[in-house]
C-alpha cells in the first residue's frame, strides 16, 4: 500500500496532469486536437481524460510492423474506453518502393530514418496538418533526449507557415514509476509485452526486451547511438552531435 507521503505526490501529480488536460480540451474543441496513442503512458492519457468526461479523438500510427500483442492491445483499448481509435497506414506507393528498393529490414544497415519516415512520420504529418494540437506521452525520464519535454510546446517539427500546431505533453513530470503505480491502482490496460521485459514497445523488429539494469530506451533501435533514439515523432527532442 503507498504511503501517505506517497499518495500525496501522486495525487498532486494527477490533480496538475488533470488540470493540464482540462485546460487543453477546453481550449481546442473537439476535431481540431487528438491524442496519440501507443503506449503506457498514452493509456493513462485516455483513462485520465475518461474520467473527467471528455470524448477526444484517438490516433495511433499502424506501421504494419506491430507486435500481434500490441494489435491486441489497440482493440482492448477500443472497446474498454468505448473510443474509436483512427489507424494511420503509411502510403503504399512509398511503402512499396522502400520495400522494393531496400527490403523489409533497411533500418539495420542503413538506420531506422528511412523507414520510420515512411511508416510513421508521413502518415502522422498527413495527420496533423489537419490538427491544431496533439496530446503525446512523452516523459523527460524517458531517454536522454526528452529530458527538456515541456508540459506544452509549439511543435517546431509539424507546425507549417499555414498552421501552428501545439504540443502537450502532460505526463512530462511523470517518472516511470508514477505511470505503473497509476495503472496499478485504476487498473488500467496495458500491453501484455510489458509482463515479459518490454518496457518501451515499438514495431517488432526494433523493439526488444531490456534487462533490470537497463535503461528503457534500451530496447529500442539498439544498434544506434543513444542520442539519435526518436523515431522522428518528437524529432525536435533528437540531439545534435557536434564533432570536435
Ligand atoms: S520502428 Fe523499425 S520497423 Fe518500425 S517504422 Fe521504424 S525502422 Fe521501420
Amino acid at each position: 500500500m503507498a504511503s501517505e507521503n506517497t499518495q500525496t505526490k501522486d495525487n498532486s501529480l494527477i490533480t496538475t496532469t488533470r488540470a493540464l488536460l482540462d485546460n487543453a480540451l477546453t481550449r481546442f474543441e473537439k476535431g481540431t486536437i487528438a491524442v496519440s496513442f501507443s503506449g503506457a503512458e498514452d493509456v493513462v492519457l485516455l483513462d485520465l481524460i475518461h474520467r473527467l468526461g471528455y470524448k477526444v479523438d484517438v490516433f495511433s500510427l499502424d506501421t504494419g510492423r506491430l507486435h500481434p500483442e500490441t494489435y491486441e492491445f489497440i482493440e482492448k483499448i477500443r472497446t474498454h474506453y468505448a473510443t474509436p481509435i483512427e489507424l494511420l497506414s503509411p502510403d503504399a506507393k512509398a511503402l512499396g518502393e522502400l520495400v522494393k528498393e531496400k527490403g523489409l529490414f533497411s533500418f539495420r544497415e542503413d538506420g531506422h530514418g528511412e523507414c520510420c519516415g515512411v511508416r510513421k512520420i508521413q502518415p502522422l504529418k498527413q495527420k496533423l496538418s489537419h490538427l491544431k494540437a496533439w496530446i503525446t506521452g512523452q516523459r523527460k525520464d524517458q531517454s536522454v533526449t526528452r529530458t527538456d519535454v515541456p508540459l506544452e510546446q509549439i511543435d517546431a517539427a509539424f507546425s507549417t507557415p499555414e498552421n501552428e500546431l501545439t504540443k502537450f505533453n502532460p505526463l512530462a513530470e511523470w517518472t516511470s514509476a508514477d505511470v505503473w503505480q497509476y495503472i496499478r491502482v485504476n487498473e488500467v490496460p496495458y500491453n501484455p509485452l510489458h509482463d515479459n521485459g518490454f518496457v518501451s514497445i515499438g514495431c517488432q523488429p526494433c523493439t526488444r526486451a531490456v534487462g533490470p539494469q537497463e535503461h528503457e530506451r534500451a530496447g529500442r533501435w539498439w544498434w544506434e547511438e543513444e542520442t539519435q533514439k526518436e523515431c522522428g515523432l518528437h524529432s525536435q527532442n533528437v540531439i545534435k552531435i557536434i564533432a570536435n
